[in-house]
């Protein structure tokens, strides 16, 4: 049973907001597609995942996507998927990386061969050793003690070759495909047949860790060192994304294609929650959106029912969408 679904990652919802917003001849386009393109390929393999997730049956393992939790230095522990089971709890690390993978046991890394290039990645044993002992110290400061922790790196591209260096045979057994999944859990329900935990006591441990996870907010622009006076503003036309779309008679009229929208404010707003701020002013909606009247801005924002506070000219929106 899944207790906490997957969300498209908000660090790919920024992304596109930002490829969006940019003018098509600007210096960072392509290296923001490319970040873009990597951070979707992370959620596709762990989308390819779900089938064999489904399988799973009942109550008997809780599924929990996408965790984030402090541990005791000030970091997060990341957790792709986390499986609860009354004996054991596993944590799958998914990798979708498509062609030869060698897991490299000397340097402690993972190379990537493809037709003309070799690519060497951080070792996913490491890490997920890491997230093991993360996850352990957290367990242990909620006075959860003695729980087996099962890390697994899973490959959701049923095309990767994965090889390893010969002295490294136990290899198998942390890293499976996505197809294996189902049987390892069987196995490791041998391997671990004691019952620590009641289903309600289970209930009790998702609860907690749905409690204690934090939601990532990266500064994406920051992070690509793009100023917010790069950003267009002006509400984009649903149909061809043209930027800005024209106000006329109540609605949204697109220069380009002339298609009519009654709401496209509310997307072009989420991308300013995503990009500039989740808080909102009649003043800032007006530039957001190239409005010139404050009183149509004023009925645009109570329309969006949103909460505030302050009166008059220095109320502030909150808009809800970066969740
Ligand atoms: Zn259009």
């Amino acid at each position: 049973m899944i207790v906490k679904q997957r969300k498209k990652p908000i660090k790919a919802l920024k992304l596109e907001a930002l490829l969006r917003r940019l003018p098509s001849e600007h210096q960072k386009i392509d290296i923001l597609k490319k970040e873009l393109r990597k951070c979707l390929a992370g959620y596709n393999g762990e989308k390819a995942i779900d089938f064999y997730l489904l399988q799973l049956s009942g109550d008997k393992h809780l599924v929990l996507h996408d965790l984030r939790l402090p541990d005791s230095t000030g970091h997060y522990i990341q957790l792709d998927i986390t499986i609860l089971t009354a004996g054991f709890v596993v944590i799958l690390e998914v990798k979708n990386i498509a062609g030869t993978l060698l897991f490299d046991d000397v340097f402690n890394q993972l190379l990537r061969i493809s037709k003309d290039d070799v690519q060497a990645l951080p070792d996913p044993l490491l890490q997920v050793e890491r997230q093991k002992h993360q996850l352990h110290c957290f367990l242990e400061k909620h006075n959860i003690k003695n729980l087996p922790i099962v890390p697994l790196i899973v490959i959701s591209n049923p095309s990767t070759v994965l090889k390893a260096d010969e002295r490294r045979r136990n290899i198998s057994q942390k890293v499976i495909r996505a197809a294996a999944l189902p049987l390892k859990l069987s196995n490791l329900y041998n391997q671990f047949p004691n019952e620590l935990f009641t289903q309600k006591e289970l209930r009790k441990l998702s609860r907690l860790l749905i409690k204690n996870h934090c939601t990532a907010n990266p500064d994406i622009l920051s992070q690509f060192h793009i100023q917010k006076n790069e950003i267009l503003p002006g509400v984009y036309c649903p149909d061809c994304f043209y930027i800005p779309s024209k106000r006329k008679s109540g609605s949204w009229i697109c220069p380009q294609c002339n298609s009519r929208s009654k709401d496209a404010h509310i997307l072009s707003l989420k991308d300013y929650s995503l990009l500039i701020s989740n808080q909102l002013t009649n003043k800032s909606i007006r530039e957001f959106l190239c409005l010139n009247s404050y009183s149509i801005a004023s009925k645009l924002l109570v329309s969006l029912e949103l909460s505030h506070t302050g009166e008059g000219k220095g109320r502030k929106y909150e808009l809800p969408y970066s969740d």
